[in-house]
């Protein structure tokens, strides 16, 4: 979904629903910890992979970053609106939030498909590393949180749209 239609989510949601801030802030700050440390695993392996590849993930359409409400909202607890930081492709397929030396967006908080996703190679790498069970562990920390978080929005998010959220 698009930053600005989500933007305009996220201001409605917060005049109708300021009962959930708090719980939303601190659900921001789980997951900011969590994906400071998935950052710290990936940074060990990512550099070299990810500068050779011929087909970046990054680089093939994720419209705005696949960000959702639920990892939206979150994103904002913690950071101001991130649409001055998109950046025109005129190749018509790399996210708007690709920079020149990678991605622009907080290393600790970005969306959970650019977190919990990864390509064979970087499966492969965590492998060869001994951090793969890691990195599970810290997934499974992610999915718990975005299903605390789907309750809360629970008047702005479709069955069908919570379900496909699960990645
Ligand atoms: S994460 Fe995988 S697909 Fe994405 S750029 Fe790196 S090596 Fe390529
Ligand atoms: S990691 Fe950053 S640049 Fe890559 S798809 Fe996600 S938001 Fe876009």
């Amino acid at each position: 979904m698009g930053i600005d239609c989500l933007e305009e989510k996220f201001q409605r949601y917060r005049e109708r629903h300021p009962e959930n801030m708090d719980r939303l802030r601190e659900l921001a700050e789980e997951t900011s910890d969590v994906q400071a440390r998935v950052r710290e695993l990936m940074d060990a392996i990512t550099p070299e992979l990810c500068s050779a590849c011929i087909a970046s993930c990054c680089k093939c359409m994720p419209v705005d970053g696949w960000f959702t409400e639920s990892d939206y909202f979150l994103y904002r607890m913690l950071h101001e609106a991130p649409l001055h930081l998109r950046r025109h492709h005129a190749d018509g397929r790399s996210c708007t939030f690709l920079g020149d030396t990678g991605c622009v967006l907080p290393g600790a908080m970005r969306s959970f498909p650019c977190v919990k996703v990864n390509c064979k190679m970087v499966a492969e790498a965590l492998e060869t590393n001994g951090r793969l069970a890691e990195f599970m562990k810290l997934y499974d920390e992610m999915s718990r949180l975005q299903e605390e978080v789907w309750p809360l929005l629970a008047d702005c998010l479709s069955p069908t749209i919570m379900q496909a959220q699960q990645l």
